[in-house]
Formats: structure tokens, sequence, C-alpha cells
């Protein structure tokens, strides 16, 4: 799960990590009130969306009156951001941080994720702040140093000096940027993150290490223990088809091509998006519809797959497993008549009372197209859809 920055700083200050000053805003009102109360002569307005790459999208404003503020948060507010993470549909601006301006002398980065490779916490960072890490790491890998964190004693001051020193923090200043990354890393431990990015991380002219920026991102499955990370979602930053889903359980990722599947199993949904991609087709959706499905999670998945509009046809690919054949059959029946379907329906059927399952599909006198296999039913809805 994702959260904003203006949280991501509060969870932030309340580990000790320095960040500045800021409140959030949802009126221009709010803004002009929140810079009031912070008193700076320069305050910054932020737009708060799930995405990065604001500052050069022009969602981060300098503002040195109150006037100023004003102005930029009229302007932001209620305005459609299309930056480079959120893809050429934008992402529209109902939040504002309000902080104040920071005198920067030097932006560096700061990372933290889990590093699949070595199963361990990757402490990284690198002199080239501010701009897009993936461009140093492309082009100047060299300008990324690393710290791989042992479990079983978490990180360790001399890793973080090391690091320190590695992307040049001035020497005076070392203590207060080793202070910062412990700090981060026991942020990221305790609240399960999955990442934790300050980008910037900043000198300040006073001579001040601190965050002006912070994505935090949280390992979902953790979640039940994190009541407080929990309450900082935002579901207007969601898929609403996403959102729906984990209503009723379902596994769903909305993606961009027009073949609606549903699947029970998570390999065997990746292995469905493959081979309609094999047949030259593009997948809708990755959905895994679980081991337990009943009659009514079919329905709301089916729901879920239509309420795309970019939608053409249908592929269920179902073993029935612990599933059985028949009961999937009666909840395609159930739900092909609930939501009136007439889109191109192929349904590949395997495994337990698998002969059931046909004989209900067959005889519920619906448009239905049945596949003998899993490659079969892929070039049949790709065929179909076309
Ligand atoms: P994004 O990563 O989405 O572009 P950032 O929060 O990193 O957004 O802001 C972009 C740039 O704006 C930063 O690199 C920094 O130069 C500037 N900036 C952000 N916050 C402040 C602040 N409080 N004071 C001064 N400059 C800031
Ligand atoms: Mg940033």
């Amino acid at each position: 799960m994702n959260i904003h920055e203006y949280q991501g700083k509060e969870i932030l200050r309340s580990y000790g990590v320095a960040v500045p000053n800021g409140r959030v805003a949802f009126s221009v009102e709010e803004a002009v009130e929140a810079a009031k109360e912070l008193g700076t002569s320069v305050c910054v307005v932020k737009a708060q969306i799930h995405a990065g790459g604001r500052g050069k999208a022009g969602g981060v404003k300098v503002a040195k009156s109150l006037e100023e503020v004003r102005t930029y948060a009229s302007e932001l507010l209620g305005k459609v951001l299309v930056t480079h993470q959120t893809g050429p549909e934008g992402k529209e601006v109902k939040r504002l941080l309000i902080e104040e301006g920071c005198d920067i002398k030097k932006e560096y980065y700061i990372g933290l994720v889990v590093d699949r490779a070595t199963s361990r916490v990757v402490l990284m960072g690198s002199e080239e702040g501010g701009t897009e890490i993936e461009e140093v790491a492309a082009k100047t890998p060299e300008k990324i140093f690393k710290e791989y964190v042992d479990p079983a004693v978490g990180l360790q001051a001399f890793q973080a000096r090391r690091l320190a020193f590695n992307i040049n923090i001035p020497k005076e200043l070392i203590n207060q940027a080793v202070k910062f990354m412990m700090g981060l890393y026991q942020v990221f431990v305790e609240k399960d993150c999955s990442i934790a990015e300050i980008n910037p991380l900043v000198v300040t002219g006073d001579g001040k290490v601190m965050a002006l920026d912070a994505k935090l991102n949280f390992d979902s499955n953790a979640l039940y223990r994190h009541k407080d990370v929990l309450e900082y979602r935002d579901l207007d930053e969601e898929d609403p088809k996403e959102v729906e889903a984990s209503k009723f359980d379902l596994n769903y990722i909305a993606l961009d091509g027009n073949i609606g599947c549903m699947v029970n199993g998570a390999g065997l949904a990746m292995a469905t998006m493959d081979i309609i991609k094999y047949y030259g087709g593009e997948p809708a959706n990755f959905l895994d519809v679980g081991g337990g499905a009943t009659t009514e999670k079919v329905t709301e998945a089916f729901k879920i797959i239509l309420s795309d509009p970019k939608v053409k046809g249908i592929f269920v690919n179902i073993f029935g497993g612990i599933m059985k054949c028949d009961v999937i059959a009666t909840g395609i029946v159930e739900a092909t008549k609930q939501v009136g379907l007439e889109l191109p329906l192929v349904v590949r059927l395997e495994g337990t009372n698998v002969e059931l399952g046909k004989k209900i599909l067959e005889e519920s006198g619906l448009n239905i197209t049945a596949a003998e296999s899993m490659a079969d039913g892929a070039q049949k809805i790709v065929e179909l859809v076309r």
C-alpha cells in the first residue's frame, strides 16, 4: 500500500527523523491558513498524489507570500497532474502539503528496499539526489552505494557512516546523516515497509540534514498489524475496480488489454495471461478468484471485469482442485444471467467434477464457448475479440 508524502513525513517525524514543518490542506482556505500557521517567509505548495515526478510536472511551487500560496493552491487543487509516473491519464490533485521553504545546499538520494537476490534489506545512497534515481542507476551506476543489512543485528551505525562518507555528506554533518538513516531503517522495519525512499535528502544552508520528499510503501500482507498505517489509505488514489475487488477478497490487478481473465490460483492466472499474449491477445486484468470461490464471488468477479469498458471478451480458466467444476459452472451461469453478459465468453474447465460442470454450462442455454485446453481457450478468445 502506498501513502501520501505528508503522511510519510508524519510517520518519519514520529520516529525523530528530520523533516520540514508542514501541514496538509484540502482547500485553498486551508492552504492559506496552513501557511499562516507555519509563519515562514517562503512556503512550498506541494501536490499530494500517489506518484513521483511532481516537481518536473509543475506540482511543487515555491510561494513567497500568502497571496502566492493562494494562487498556487487554487491552481493545483482539482488539476490533473501528469507526471512520468502517473501514466498519460494523470491524477487529480485533491490534497496539498504546505511546507516551510527549505534553503537547499545539496540534494542526495537515500532509499531502503528489500533486495530479493540477497533476501536482505538494502540501504542505497547517492550524491545524485533530486533527479530520477533510475536514470542514475542506468547511466552512472558507480554513483549508487549500497549497504546490505544483516537481519539478525539490523542496520549498523558503521554502515550508515560508510554510506554517508561514500555519498560525500559534509564531514560535520555525518552524525546527523547517520541518525537519519538509523531512524529511517527503524521505520522501515517496524512499519513493515517495502520501500522507503527519500529523494531528495537535503543538506541545508544552516547545516541540517532532512527529508524533503518521502515515499513509503507498505507490505499489504502486514497491514493487519498496522491499523495506524491502514488509516492513511486513500481510496481516491486506487483503481476503483481494485478497491471493489479487495472488498470481496479477490486478487485483481487492472491491465491495459481487452481480454478479461477469471482464473483460480495466482500461478494459473499468470500462465493464462502469458498464453493469451502468446496467441497475440492482450489481457485486461490479472484475477485470481482463490481456491474457495463461491457463486457470489464469481458474480462479483464478473461484474468487476465487465466494469472495465476496454473488455471485449472473457476467458475463464479454472482448474478444479479444492474447488469443484460444477460449483464454478453454476457460478458462471448465475453470474452471466445476473450481469446480462453480451460479450464472448470462453470457458476452460478441468479437474474435479469436470463432466458435471461442462453439462451445466451446455444446458444453461447461454452463449458460452467451451475450450478443450488452456491453449485452445486462449486461441478461441483471441479470435473472438478480433
Ligand atoms: P517529486 O519527487 O514528486 O518531484 P519532491 O518532493 O522531490 O517531488 O520535490 C521536487 C523538488 O522540489 C525537490 O527536489 C526540491 O528541489 C524541491 N522542494 C521540495 N520540497 C521543498 C521544500 N520544502 N523547500 C524547498 N524546495 C523543495
Ligand atoms: Mg522526490
